[in-house]
Order: structure tokens, then sequence, then C-alpha cells
């Protein structure tokens, strides 16, 4: 049984609710011959109706707040062992990964961004306690500002009523920010709203540790791995989709002077790796990390080809020795999956693939077991 396992998710077909329970409830949760299992936070709106949060039934609202209180205090705790110092930004709080489900905190720099996922969390009392945690904790350590952050369809899942993201402590919404020594630009409120994908920070570390001569970040996003690779390579070309992310990336480069000048290319990376290799383009070093193409296990084999398309034209474009930093950050591609996808690019590409580094995500995004969905991110480093 998943519960047995350490999972904290149960499903709204496999419970019997008892009375009337208010949306993102405190509840007592039984057996089916009335044994205590534990307490929850109920959800009216998701299929997974309770997320455990104690094995103990909770006597009341205030043991949950105390309860709250102490998985923040541990999860700081946590970071503390697991975040180089001079990481700026990081993740503080990852949900059920943190026995705190429904919840995510992000740190950058003196600004903390709060998401509330589910009803629970999104409750007036519960992210008072949580807030007032995080002042007393982080204050003394320079942190200064708290933004809660609002995803709309979130909201909407969680039959939420709409609300805009906005201040909740301090004052200052935007900063710059340092990973493995790289500036970068957060902005939380307003017009153009950044915000990195922190779970890549080691793997941009990491690949900078390979990169090497002409290089390619096919997804770039505000630059995150593109950035990394300028400090070693000769030059670096990088693509995107979405102008306004683009954007933000040119100003990210502005803030680390010093290296080869960055191409930035707005287009749709297939179309760009298909073009490229009709004129015979190799590069040295090539980033690929897309968005998830597997949203749901039901799209998976659509996604597998995608993946596989994908990896195979990134192969086939690499020089001799090159090294080749792929990504996949769908839950639903498992490990093996993704390595026979990539084996199966390796060998339409006629390379001899050697895997250098198979790495996941960050460890401030910690896997747990028990709970598989808190591993989502591949990230294979090759050369062939
Ligand atoms: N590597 C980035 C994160 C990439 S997220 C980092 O570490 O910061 C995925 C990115 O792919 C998004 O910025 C999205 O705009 C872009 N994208 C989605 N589909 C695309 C496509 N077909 N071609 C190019 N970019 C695409």
């Amino acid at each position: 049984m998943r519960l047995k396992a350490g999972h904290v998710w149960v499903y709204r077909s496999d419970i019997r609710v008892e009375g009337e329970i208010p949306p993102g409830a405190l509840v007592a949760v039984h057996s089916e011959r009335g044994r205590p299992i534990g307490s929850a936070l109920y959800s009216s709106a998701s299929q997974i109706a309770l997320r455990m949060v104690s094995s103990q039934v909770l006597p009341d609202e205030s043991a949950l707040l105390e309860l709250l209180r102490e998985r923040i205090r541990q999860a700081i705790t946590y970071r503390k062992r697991v975040v180089a110092p001079d990481a700026e930004a990081h993740r503080l709080i990852f949900s059920e990964a943190d026995g705190l489900p429904g919840l995510i905190v992000d740190r950058y720099r003196q600004i903390l961004s709060l998401q509330p996922l589910t009803q629970a969390m999104d409750r007036a009392e519960i992210k008072q306690a949580v807030l007032a945690e995080l002042v007393q904790q982080l204050s003394a350590c320079g942190m200064t500002s708290v933004v809660e952050r609002v995803e709309p369809h979130i909201r909407e899942l969680e039959q939420l009523p709409p609300a805009a993201s906005r201040l909740l402590h301090g004052d200052e919404t935007s900063t710059i920010y340092s990973i493995n020594r790289i500036r970068l630009h957060y902005e939380a409120l307003g017009g153009q709203k950044t915000g990195a994908f922190l779970d890549q920070r080691e793997n941009y570390a990491a690949a900078a540790r390979y990169a090497a001569g002409e290089a390619l970040d096919a997804f770039c996003y505000q630059g995150g791995f593109a950035l990394h690779l300028a400090a070693k390579c000769s030059k670096v070309t990088a693509l995107d989709s979405s102008r306004p992310a683009l954007e933000v990336a040119e100003r990210n480069e502005q803030l680390n002077p010093g290296r080869p000048e960055i191409e930035w290319i707005e287009g749709n990376a297939f179309d760009f790796l298909k073009d490229s290799a009709a004129t015979g383009k190799h590069y040295d070093t090539i980033v690929l990390d897309p968005p998830a193409f597997a949203k749901s296990k039901r799209t998976l084999q659509t996604a597998l080809r995608g993946y596989k398309e994908l990896n195979l034209r990134g192969l086939k474009m690499l020089r001799p020795g090159g090294v080749l930093v792929t990504c996949s950050c769908s839950y639903h591609l498992s490990t093996p999956d993704f390595l026979q996808m990539l084996t199966s690019a390796a060998a339409d590409a006629r390379r001899c693939v050697k895997v250098l580094e198979m790495r996941s995500q960050a460890l401030d995004h910690p896997v747990v077991l028990g709970i598989p969905e808190t591993h989502y991110l591949k990230c294979a480093i090759v050369t062939g």
C-alpha cells in the first residue's frame, strides 16, 4: 500500500467522507476498520483528496500549525546541509518532499517566493503561520521580503477564487542574485516576471565542467545553461521559442561581462536543428533541456518520439568527442525509459556514446523514497 511505503497521497476514489468537510480542512484519517491512520489536509477539488501530514491523529488546528512550523525549521536545517553558501537562490521548501504538501518556497537572495498549491496551504491561518516561521527563522540571515506567487491555473484546479501575486512581508520584489558565480535578475511582480529553474543549479555547474568549443543551448529560457557555458566556450548559440524569456536572458548576459558574446535566437528548436543539420553545422557542446513533453502517462509514447527526435538530431550535430547534456523533467518518463530513448537515438545516429554522468535534480529538491513523484529530473551528460 502506498501509505505504508511512505507516500502521502490518498485518492478520492479510495476514501469515504464522513460529514461535511470544508475545503482545505485538517482531517483525521481512519482505516475501513476504524483504526487511526493519521492526519491529512483535505482538498474538495483535487483527485488527490488527502495529503497526509502526520501518522498521528492531531488533536486540533493549533497542533497542525505547530507541526507545519516544525517542518519549516527542518527544511531550513536540511538546506544548510546540501546547499552551498554561495547559492543565493535555492528551493527552501519542496512540498511533499519536506512534509509540507502543497507548499513551495524558493529563496532568491533576500526575497522568498511562496507558492501555495492546495486549498489547505492557501488558508489564511496556515499561510500566516508559515509566514511567521519563515520570518522568524530567516530575518537574521538577510531575508527581507516574502512574495506570494500565484499560478492562475493551479488556483482554478483547486477551485480557489482568482487572486493576484502580492507582497506578504517587507517591501522588496526584485533583486540580482548569483548561483555558481553567475549573476541573474529576479523580479517577483510586475512586467517581466522572472524566476529560475533552480532544480538545474547543480547541473549548470556540471555542464560547465565539460563544456568547450562551440556550444548550443537549444531551450535556453532566461539563459541558465548558456551563461554557464559562456564561461568555458569560445562561442555560444542559445535558442528559445519565447521572446520574453530571451529578453530576460539578454539582460542576464549584461550582468556577466567579460565572456564571449552569446547569440540569442528566437525559434523552434526542432526546426533549428533540422535546418542547421542541412547546412552541415556541428557543435562541441550541446544542451537539450526541453519543457516536459510527457505531461501524463497517456502522452508518454508521443513524448518519447519527441525526445528521441531531439536527441538524435543533437547527437548527429555533435563533433566527435563533443559533449551532450540532455535532460527530461517529465516525471512520467522514468530513468530507464529515458536511457532507453537515448540508447536508441545513439544507435540511429551511429555513435558510440559514453555516459560521463547520470544526474538528477539539485539536492534542495529532495527525492524521497516512497514518494516517486519527488524524483522527476533526469540529466545525462554524455560524450560520443
Ligand atoms: N534550460 C532552461 C530551462 C528550459 S525550460 C534553464 O535552465 O533555465 C524550457 C524552455 O523551452 C522554455 O523557455 C520554453 O519557452 C522553451 N520552448 C518550448 N518549446 C520550444 C521549442 N519547440 N523550441 C524552442 N524552445 C522551446
